[in-house]
């Protein structure tokens, strides 16, 4: 209880409610945590609106911004196990996968402390020698920062780091389905000198504890990771009082494999590509688009890999991937693999639940493949966030037509996140690679990011960027200051008579 952290204080929902977080593993009883209502969500605001309007933290200057972000880095560090062995029991995801996050969000934190100092404006030639012109970088303000449960500390870092350091104060709203990293958080960003107010956190339903933010005057920015449907609604809701809005959303993430690749190294990292954290990536390459020519072979080996994934909870050092996040999830993703055989996709392996009986407890879904999929499909370009691969091939008489043919079925999609290219002719990876409407396209490769470079969708994946530099500009205002340093009329109206002039008649 008392899970929501709002000016600098640990508190309770004010109607008392509370949510029960389970384990997906097995479904285990992880905590029971404050469940926040637009009451909590209005006290949370009114804290960031004071501690911004005051300029406790905006007042600071940046490199004392960035030394704080540092020392969050360092302590996360310290508090590793902690957090990662709390991720893993909200998401029910390895725990050396949590592990490997939080040394992300380490990066995170530290490539923004170190981007804080950088990039403080710059001075404009106006051709004028009696007014010097800048162009200064601002905070925005107050900015809600609403969460998915998929990577749940990962994701809010890319958010909580730019805004601190670009000297903004926030409300944190992580998912209700994996709260309890960021509760951490709120410690550590205490311990690590960043004032009261500053940082603000509630819990509970999209609904109920995060619409307020979005609807609310005192809030000027809101950034938003999780589903297509649920952007829409903040983007509609955050029109009414002009907000600034940054929203990264879903994707179908195309993996297309032409003849010429590296087809051993393409076939490990289509499996990855896929079923990492079981599907469960916004940039998963959930669209195998494969040369035709060597279509059959592929899968088959594929099918193989994906028969042999090893099923399992945080803790089992056997386990290669774990869990659905939630029983409704793994609902939504076994009605997406039935449409798709009613459309008359082909199941290749998985779709079911596995049958052994040590994980009947837990939200379980087996790596599935279909095959025979074509773009006139529902589940060729819905995003089923599950351990699901549709197959489609391409086909050309010449390269020139081998290409089109495969950039134009990849980018048949409302989603523009990610995707990869395979070939071993670095010409064709050039051109195919500049005709994707992606924000992210890996050649050779599938899944690695840095915090360094921008990520973020074309078309309905959404807009804005995080990380990178563009990261840090979604949370900061730009204005123009001109200073005339000798000012005289400038008598572009007669106006009145000179004061002298005036004196003069009057004697
Ligand atoms: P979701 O849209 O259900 O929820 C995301 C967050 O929004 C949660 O905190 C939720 O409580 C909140 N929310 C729900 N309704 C709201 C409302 N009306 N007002 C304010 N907040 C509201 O998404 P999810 O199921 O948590 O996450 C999965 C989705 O996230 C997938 O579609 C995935 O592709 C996407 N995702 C995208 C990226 C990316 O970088 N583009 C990264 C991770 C996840």
């Amino acid at each position: 209880m008392a899970e929501l952290f709002i000016e600098g204080q640990w508190c309770d929902a004010i109607e008392g409610a509370t949510r029960e977080i389970r384990c997906p593993a097995d479904g285990s009883l992880v905590a029971a945590v404050s469940e926040a209502t637009s009451k909590d969500t209005d006290l949370a605001i009114a804290s960031a609106r004071a501690a911004f309007d005051d300029g406790r933290w905006s007042g600071v200057s940046s490199l004392e911004r960035g030394a704080t972000l540092h020392r969050v880095a360092a302590l996360l560090e310290r508090d590793k196990a902690t957090y990662a062995r709390a991720e893993s029991l909200d998401t029910g995801k390895r725990l050396v996968e949590s592990e490997y996050d939080i040394d992300d969000v380490v990066g995170v934190f530290r490539h923004f402390a170190s981007l804080a100092t950088a990039e403080s404006g710059r001075v404009v030639d106006t051709g004028r020698a009696d007014v010097v012109s800048r162009v200064v970088h601002e905070p925005v303000g107050v900015c809600a920062l609403i969460s998915p449960w998929n990577y749940p500390l990962l994701q809010t870092s890319w958010k909580v780091a730019p805004a601190l350091a670009a000297g903004n104060t926030f409300i944190l709203k992580p998912s209700e389905l994996s709260p309890s990293t960021s509760v951490l958080l709120m410690d550590t960003l205490t311990e690590a000198g960043v004032p009261a107010g500053v940082a603000n956190l509630v819990l509970g339903a999209g609904p109920a504890a995060g619409a307020p933010l979005t609807e609310h005057t005192d809030v000027d920015l809101v950034s938003f990771t999780g589903g297509l449907a649920t952007g829409r609604v903040i983007m509609a809701t955050a029109a009414a009082t002009v907000k600034k809005v940054a929203l990264e959303l879903g994707g179908k993430n195309p993996n297309i494999v032409f003849a010429d690749a590296d087809l051993e190294t393409a076939l490990d990292f289509a499996l990855t590509a896929v079923f990492l954290h079981s599907g469960q990536v916004c940039s998963a390459g959930a669209r195998l688009v494969i040369e035709e020519s060597i279509a059959d072979e592929f899968v088959a080996r594929l099918v193989d890999g994906a028969k042999a994934i090893r099923l399992g909870g945080p803790f089992d050092d056997d386990a290669e991937t774990g869990p659905l996040i939630s029983s409704a999830h793994r609902d939504k993703v076994e009605a997406y693999v039935a449409a798709g055989l009613a459309e008359g996709a082909e199941l290749l392996c998985g779709g079911a639940r596995p049958d052994d009986p040590t994980l009947a407890d837990g939200y379980y879904y087996l790596p599935t493949i279909l095959g025979g999929c074509h773009r006139g499909m529902s589940v060729v370009h819905d995003e089923s966030f599950g351990p699901v691969l549709t197959i489609e091939t391409f086909t050309g008489d010449t390269d020139a037509e081998l290409e089109a043919a495969a950039v134009e079925i990849a980018n048949d999609s409302i989603f523009g996140l990610a995707g990869a290219v395979w070939t071993s002719n670095a010409g064709r990876a050039e051109r195919v690679t500049a005709q994707l409407r992606m924000g992210t396209v890996w050649i050779n490769d599938y899944h690695p990011y840095v915090p360094q470079a921008e990520w973020g969708g074309y078309k309905q994946s959404g807009f804005g960027r995080e990380l990178g530099l563009a990261g840090l500009d979604e949370y900061r205002e730009t204005k123009h200051v001109w200073h005339n340093i000798a000012p005289a009329p400038q008598r572009w109206f007669s106006g009145p008579a000179d004061s002298a002039a005036t004196q003069d008649g009057a004697s």
